[in-house]
């Protein structure tokens, strides 16, 4: 059973990462922020209290996030399988909650620069189906009919954060919170591995596996 954390700026490549580490292995993909879009979605109180930040590009508070992310983690699934983060923690006192209930194996970190970050953000689509990513402007993640999802033929969405002034506000949220949970983890020795963004849709099974011991 392996545990990932899944570590870098929104749009670095995160759920595209989880969906090839998927093809290997049956590794849990919890992302905290379709977590909370789909609480948004069917109106719980964990959906209402976290859209106003939402909305906003803002980090919706420790404990709401801390107390979602525990019950989840605290499933048969994740305890069978393991688990890969996405999305969580994004703050120091989110990796130490992380630390008082699991063990952690890897720390991928997706490295990429801010101007490659909002090209990729702005044109992202996902299906509300299956949940695969889009990307208009990437030749590969193109969907074969445009805005429609290959295997499903649904619609395909777009996030309403993915604009440009709530990429400003998550890029400013990341550098200024996020950048501490990684410090803390780069201490530990082994722990953390960076991996290219940009060259993540060229690794193959062998590196794959060979990076989070599948
Ligand atoms: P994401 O899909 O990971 O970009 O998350 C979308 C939004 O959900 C973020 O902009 C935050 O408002 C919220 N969110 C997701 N994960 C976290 C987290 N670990 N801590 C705080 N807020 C989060």
């Amino acid at each position: 059973m392996v545990n990932i954390v899944l570590f870098g700026p929104p749009g670095a490549g995160k759920g595209t990462l989880a969906e090839i580490i998927k093809r290997y292995s049956k590794i849990v993909h919890i992302s905290t922020g379709d977590l909370f879009r789909e609480n948004v979605k069917s109106s719980t109180p964990i959906g209402k209290e976290a859209k106003k930040y939402m909305d906003e590009g803002k980090l919706v508070p420790d404990s709401v996030v801390i107390g979602m992310v525990k019950e989840r983690l605290a499933r048969d699934d994740v305890k069978k399988d393991g688990f890969m983060l996405d999305g969580f923690p994004r703050t120091l006192d989110q990796a130490k909650a992380l630390d008082g209930v699991t063990r952690l194996d890897t720390v991928a970190v997706l490295d990429i620069d801010k101007k490659s970050l909002r090209e990729r953000i702005l044109g992202r689509y996902n299906c509300p189906k299956c949940n695969r990513i889009y990307n208009i402007f990437n030749d590969r993640l193109k969907p074969k009919m445009e805005g429609q999802c290959d295997e499903c033929k649904v619609a395909l969405t777009h996030r309403a954060d993915d604009n440009e002034e709530t990429f400003e506000k998550r890029w400013k949220a990341y550098e200024e919170q996020s950048t501490d949970a990684l410090e803390y983890y780069e201490e530990r020795a082994g722990l953390v591995k960076h991996v290219d963004s940009n060259k993540i849709l060229a690794l193959t099974e062998k590196d794959v596996k060979g990076m989070f011991g599948l």
